[in-house]
Order: structure tokens, then sequence, then C-alpha cells
């Protein structure tokens, strides 16, 4: 058990600090688990270290910016239970921090009658998650709601929001700052090494001591993983870049809010949507498309390295081998403006290539085990040390605040911190 934060035996150093916890990587996650951290025992020294030059550079600076209502997540789930509660707390925190955000509602097109059990599934998953408002609509409503959108039945949430998770993480790092959290940033830990009951976690130019770890690193969690415990987890991260367009601004006015399709099962994240986006504008997208770098936001981007990573994973070839046709169409649409066009057209909008401009492109973080089998839900590994966040998709930024919520109890409870009791959410 850890002690109680008590005041440090000696200055840290400037080659050498300790803390009472180092949680890794300054996206959206490990800036909620370190502000939990910080509710759950005030006072406790927490170092948040992150190798880009800002927060949410990554995964939580590249998405839809969209506030999921749990409509798509198996009930009892982590996803469920994390989106549910989460997104009223991050709709909470934007107004209160008065943060971009919008309440626009969401449909879910079921375009033919062959989609209608897929709705009725994700129905059925919306009630058990408890979605407010959550209603099924008939063709006149749907036009009513969004007058380009055609399908033969929908879903409604009224509730769904869009916010700018980027400007979310800028804010949790201020507060972060002012609860008296020390915020590293140009600081990427290359070594993690645990002797004599702490944490030694290098950097290029520093040393930090920790009594205890949490690592969120999105892309490189499975490396940072690797690097504290000195062995590969189960998992391996498998990158897919998710490519963007933007509807000229003449055609903005098709999209009201957010027009989804009823997704695949086997694979949630595929699927183009349209999204009304906080900061103005609708874009499109976005595709899944395996890139080869882990921060390849672009088709050219490419990492010897991280190719290696994914194509020497046996789940890797076992989940090729089985989905050949998705990814193949999913490669013709990243190329084929006209065939993403096609797809987003399905759900109403009369879109063509012509009304479509290039936007920024993501790539996600998804966790592929060895039998080829995506992680659905949240994976977070404990050690008698430390926590490693290794699988935190979509509903990740939504959910980043119950996420951390629940990872600060996590570590209470194995005595990675002082137990002081559940504090009340903020
Ligand atoms: C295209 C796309 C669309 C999405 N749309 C939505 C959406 O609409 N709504 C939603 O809720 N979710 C969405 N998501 C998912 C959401 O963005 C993620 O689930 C969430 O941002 C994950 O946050 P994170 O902190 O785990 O990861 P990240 O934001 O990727 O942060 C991880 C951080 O760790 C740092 N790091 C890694 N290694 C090290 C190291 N060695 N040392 C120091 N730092 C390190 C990285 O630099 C990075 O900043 C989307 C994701 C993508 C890619």
């Amino acid at each position: 058990m850890i002690p109680a934060p008590m005041p440090s035996p000696r200055a840290p150093s400037r080659a050498e600090s300790t803390f009472d916890v180092a949680v890794v990587g300054g996206g959206i996650v490990g800036l909620a688990t370190a502000r939990a951290l910080l509710e759950r025992v005030p006072g406790l020294r927490v170092l948040l270290l992150e190798k880009e030059a800002g927060v949410g550079a990554h995964q939580t600076g590249h998405n839809s910016g969209v506030v999921h209502s749990g409509l798509y997540y198996k009930p009892g789930s982590s996803k469920a239970r994390c989106s549910v509660r989460g997104a009223q707390r991050m709709l909470e925190y934007c107004a209160a921090m008065r943060l971009p955000c919008r309440v626009v509602g969401k449909v879910v097109v079921a375009v033919d009658v062959s989609e209608l059990p897929r709705l009725e599934e994700l129905e059925r998953r919306g009630t058990a998650n408890g979605v407010l408002g959550l209603r099924r609509i008939g063709p006149e409503e749907l036009r009513e709601i969004e007058p380009f959108a055609r399908g033969v039945a929908a879903l409604h949430v009224p509730g769904a929001a869009i916010v700018d998770y980027r400007a979310v993480a800028e804010s949790l790092a201020a507060d972060l700052r002012t609860r008296g959290a020390e915020l590293r940033v140009s600081a990427a830990v290359v070594g993690a090494r645990r002797e004599a009951e702490v944490w030694h976690l290098a950097t290029a130019s520093e040393t930090f001591v920790a009594r205890a770890l949490v690592t969120c690193g999105g892309l490189w969690s499975d490396r940072l993983a690797t690097l504290a415990e000195g062995r590969a987890p189960d998992v391996r991260i498998v990158p897919f870049r998710g490519e963007y367009w933007r509807l000229r601004a003449e055609r903005e006015d098709w999209v009201r809010g957010l027009i989804y399709p009823v997704p695949d099962p086997r694979f949630p994240f595929l699927g183009v949507h349209f999204t009304r986006m906080v900061g103005g504008g609708v874009e499109c997208g976005p595709n899944a498309v395996l890139a080869f770098r882990r921060d390849g936001y672009h088709r050219s981007s490419f990492s010897l390295r991280d190719t290696l990573a994914t194509l020497s994973w046996p789940g890797f070839w076992r989940l090729a081998s089985r989905h050949l046709a998705t990814g193949a169409a999913e490669f013709w649409r990243s190329y084929r403006r006209a065939a993403f066009a096609r797809a987003l057209a399905r759900l109403g909008p009369p879109v063509s290539a012509d009304d479509l401009l290039p936007a920024e492109a993501g790539v996600r973080a998804q966790a592929l085990q060895r039998d080829g089998a995506l992680v659905d839900d949240f994976l977070v590994v404990e050690t008698k040390d430390s926590l490693h966040v290794l699988n935190a998709p979509s509903p990740a930024a939504t959910a980043s605040l119950e996420i951390g919520t629940e990872l600060a109890e996590r570590a209470a409870r194995a005595g990675l911190i002082p137990d002081h009791g559940p504090r009340p959410r903020t």
C-alpha cells in the first residue's frame, strides 16, 4: 500500500523529481485520469508526461467531435456504462468551462428493409443503456428532423451533441496545473524501470521518479506497456486512418445535426456519416483504412517499425484473411472521391464528388487480439504497481471523464494511491 502523500523527503532536483503517480499520455483519457486522481486525493503529487509539444495532439485532436449517447454498446460493457454517464458529464463540463458545445441530435438511418433488424438491435441496446429521448421514427418524421435524409426508418437521439475535444483537453490541462499537478509536454517516455518500489521514467533529458504508473498512450499504448513491464501485452495496436471530407459551404444546409448509417456490428467504426461541427461546417466520414504509421495522417505516411509491428502480429493476418473485401472497399473509397460520395449519398443528401473538399484525417488506435478479433470494449491491464490503458477507441473521448473516475477508483482499490473513498463526480 502506498502511504498518503507526504512532503517530499528531498526537494526534487531538475534531474530527478518524486511523484505519487505518473500518468503517461496527454490525450483526453490521460488528462481526465490525472484530474480524477487529484479529485479523489487532493494534494496527491501527480505528474503527466506527454511526448508532443501540446496536449490532445493525436486521437483527441483528430476526431468527429461527437458526444455519443450510448446507443451502440453492449449493455453491461464499460463502453456502455462510461459513455452514458460520461456524455452527461462532458456536456456539464463544457457548460461549466464555457467550452464550445451544441446539442444537435442524431439520426441513425436504415436505408432499406434489410437494415431493420440491426436498427432494432440498436434500439434495444440504447434502451437497455438508458439513452435519454431515444425514439424510433418513420420516413416522414425523419424528413422533418433532417430534410435531406432518406430511409425506411430511423432512430432519433435528440441529446447527441458536438464539442471540440482538443479544447476540452486544453481545459483539463489548465485545470490540472491549477490543482498542482506537474504537466510536461515534449516529454516522451523512452525508458521505464521499477526499482526499490518506485518507477524511474526516463525522457531524453530527465528522469522522473513516481510510486505508481498509469499509461494512457493511445496509438502507442502497447509499446508503453511493453516498456514498463518488460514484456509485450496480449494485444497489439493496429492503426486505422479515418479520412474526412468537408461539404462545400453552399451544401452545408443539407445537414442539420448528425446523420449516421446503421453500423455493421462486426466493425462498429465503419460507415461514413455526416457531422455538423461545433466550429462550423459539415464533415463527412471517416472511413477506416489500415495506416502504415501510427501517426500516419496522410496516405503517404510510412514507418517501417510501425508497419512491421502490424504485419508481424498473427492477429492482423487472421483479421485480413476474414475481411479482405471490406478492407479493399475501404481502400477504394479512400482513393476514389466519387465512391466516398456514393457511400454518403446512400443516406439521402445528394452528394457528388464535386461537393467534397479534403479535410484533416485522424488515426484510430484499435487493439487487436492474437486470434484476429478486434477488442471491442475498453481494456485496462492492472499490475502490482501500474495500470495500462490498452484499448480506448470511440467513444473514449465522450466517456473520458467517467473513464478517469473509474481508473482513479481502480488505482485506489489496487493500493496505487491512498483510498479516501469515492468523491463526488464533477
Ligand atoms: C477518426 C476518429 C474519429 C473519432 N470520433 C470520435 C467521436 O466523435 N467521439 C468520441 O467520443 N470518440 C471519437 N474517437 C475516439 C477518441 O478520439 C479516442 O477514443 C480518444 O481520443 C482516446 O484518447 P486517448 O487519450 O486514449 O488517446 P490519444 O488522444 O491518442 O492520446 C494518447 C497520448 O499519449 C501520448 N503518448 C504516447 N506515447 C507516449 C510516450 N512514450 N511518452 C509520452 N506520451 C506518449 C501521445 O502523444 C498522445 O498524445 C474518434 C477517433 C478517431 C481517430
